[in-house]
């Protein structure tokens, strides 16, 4: 069957809605359309925090702010890979994005709190109600309830659709193994995220992501976006950047929020009872030295002195409920008997953790210098889970123009065809920094949606 719209958006993350909306609002007729049974993508379990430089909490809050600030910590947070003109955009028109959210969208931010990120100068990712991506997708959907956007699930975009010009006029798809088509009279968006659960596609660029690794991602975030928009002979960017989170569940792949312990002390150890790097290394690096490890797993371990600063198994009753249920994270009154639980060698880790209390008193660490400094290991109740590392973001992509036009390998224009989001392969560089996503999918889905509607 044949459906007609001026604009198609593939993909119902957050950079597929915030195009819809604008391109809808623009005074053209839209669809999006979305793989999977549910709306929402990464976007929906990422924690939603989003950088805004100059937000009006920073400016409550006397925090000196700027968007060359914000365009310097990126393009260095991404070692220069980062294209400077769309980092440019990206920074200033973040706080037009973050009005758009907060007073249209209704998106609830929370007003005297903000978020720093590791690579960020100063505090400012604005947080979302609840921590999470599906404070805005819900606003999301209530909002393309109102303007009657229709959202069809479970069906998937499985091909481009082009004239005799090689101009984009449609997507074929697929739902319940029936043929669909979407003509699309002023351009399709894609806005498919990116690849990280895609094992064969990862390891095509970084043979080392094998399936070693979990992720991270939602299960439709398999790079289809790329693969349809290669075979129009765009231009992919970037695609050997791929970041991992080193402490994730080891069945699910999912990050381990309570594991969050780490950033105030808590230790990683081997089945051997050691330690084996600086617990707050880079995300690559400990998550290479994981894999080096005896069942490619690490074991986290704090005690009472830890959690009464973190709070992490207070705030995270539902996670701890859930790996202790499974035989993946336990709390005792003795080192000894966690130890026990898990396989791990007693006698090397209480010899471990006795060294720890001393370099933690001295305030020097002498095996791997702590950049946080080491925090004693004494008070029960003591708590370990174990954890492995999963593929988390692909920064490369689709290669974009500051109006979200794709470009073919010629650097031409492929006339229809616009990307937003984790798709594209534009801003992030080498390694993307907590928080910038947001920005990116809200901003450039924002640019998409205008730019296809003028068509
Ligand atoms: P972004 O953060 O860039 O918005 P997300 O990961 O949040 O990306 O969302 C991307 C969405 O696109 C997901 O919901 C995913 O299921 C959907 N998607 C991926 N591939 C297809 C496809 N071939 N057809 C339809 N939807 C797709």
């Amino acid at each position: 069957s044949e459906q007609n719209f001026d604009v198609v958006i593939i993909g119902s993350g957050g950079a597929g809605f915030s195009a819809a909306i604008t391109a809808k609002n623009a005074g053209a007729s839209v669809v999006i359309i979305e793989k999977m049974p549910t709306v929402g993508g990464n976007s929906l379990i990422t924690g939603g925090q989003m950088n805004v430089p100059g937000n009006w909490i920073q400016k409550k809050m006397g925090i000196e702010d700027s968007i060359d600030l914000f365009v310097k910590d990126t393009l260095k947070g991404g070692d220069y890979l980062g294209d400077p003109e769309m980092v440019q955009i990206l920074a200033e028109q973040a706080l037009p994005a973050a009005e758009w959210l907060r007073d249209y969208i209704k998106v609830d931010f929370y007003k005297d709190q903000l978020f720093q990120f590791g690579g960020h100068s100063v505090k400012r990712a604005l947080i979302p109600r609840n921590h999470t991506g599906a404070e805005w997708i819900s606003k999301f959907m209530a909002k393309t309830d109102e303007l009657q956007i229709p959202i069809h699930t479970r069906t998937t975009a499985t091909a481009l659709i082009k004239d005799q010009n090689g101009r984009v006029i449609g997507v074929e798809a697929e739902k319940n193994g029936q043929q669909l088509t979407y003509y699309a009279k002023r351009g399709v968006i894609m806005a498919t995220g990116g690849f990280g659960a895609n094992v064969a596609m990862r390891t095509k660029y970084v043979p080392e992501l094998d399936s070693r690794y979990g992720t991270t991602n939602a299960r439709g975030i398999m790079g289809d976006g790329i693969v349809m928009a290669e075979k129009l002979n765009a231009q992919t960017h970037n695609m050997k950047s791929i970041q991992t989170y080193p402490i994730c569940h080891i069945d699910s792949g999912v990050i381990s929020l309570i594991a969050d312990s780490r950033f105030f002390g808590a230790l990683l150890v081997n089945k051997e009872g050691h330690r084996f790097v600086e617990e707050l290394e880079r995300r690559d690096v400990i998550s290479r030295a994981i894999l080096a490890q005896t069942d490619q797993q690490t074991y986290v371990l704090w005690g009472s002195e830890i959690e009464d600063i973190a709070g992490v198994v207070g705030v995270h009753k539902d996670e701890f409920a859930e790996l202790n249920r499974k035989g993946m994270m336990f709390k005792a009154d003795s080192i000894e008997e966690l130890a026990q639980k898990f396989g791990v060698d007693e006698k090397a880790l209480m010899a471990q953790v006795g060294r720890v209390n001393q370099f933690a008193k001295a305030g020097d660490d002498k095996e791997f210098h702590h950049r946080g400094g080491l925090k004693t290991i004494m008070k029960p109740p003591f708590y370990m889970l174990v954890a492995k590392p999963s593929v988390h973001h692909t920064m490369g992509g689709l290669m974009t123009d500051t109006h979200t036009r794709v470009l073919d390998t010629q650097g031409k224009v492929i006339a229809g065809l616009f990307a937003a989001g984790e798709v594209t392969g534009m801003t992030h560089g080498s390694n993307r920094l907590g928080g910038n996503a947001i920005t990116d999918i809200t901003v450039f889905g924002r640019i998409a949606g205008k730019e296809a509607a003028a068509q």
